[in-house]
């Protein structure tokens, strides 16, 4: 699988049984379809209402994405332009998701940014959710330095 974003082939990362599509060279994270449900399962977690909901977000329309200047992504399962999909209220974070239901797509730091904002509006419910994903992804926040 490529990239979405930079179209360099993405690594397969393991952590607890989960397998993840990870870029190196842009940090992003592709979840496919159920994947996302099964980390915070094996992570004993419970968000599914709150993930569901943001999951069942409408998408975002092709003016609102021109105006702010989002890129649009294609789907790296099937090729189909992406939708971006607001997470809550939280301006910075919008993820890609495939309408055929392939999955999800997080650039860089998006991941982190959406489990914070959840965190917050669970007062704080979620700090086991946050610190697992940070767990997983530790370097989420900056694109990993290409190996000289
Ligand atoms: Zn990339
Ligand atoms: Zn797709």
């Amino acid at each position: 699988m490529r990239c979405p974003r930079c179209d360099d082939p993405v690594v397969i990362v393991e952590h607890h049984e989960i397998e993840l599509d990870h870029c190196l060279s842009c940090a992003g994270v592709w979840f496919d379809g159920e994947e996302l449900a099964l980390l915070f399962a094996k992570a004993q977690i419970d968000i599914a209402p709150d993930l569901a909901s943001i999951l069942a977000e409408p998408a975002l329309d092709d003016d609102t994405v021109e105006r702010i200047g989002e890129a649009w992504r294609d789907c790296p399962r099937c090729g189909d332009r992406m939708d971006k999909v607001p997470v809550g209220d939280d301006e910075d974070t919008r993820v890609d998701r495939c309408d055929a239901g392939c999955g999800l797509w997080f650039d860089g730091g998006e991941l982190r940014s959406m489990m914070r904002h959840l965190n917050d509006a669970a007062d704080g419910a979620l700090e086991r959710a946050v610190a697992f994903v940070e767990e997983v992804f530790p370097v989420d926040d900056e694109p990993t330095e290409e190996p000289a």
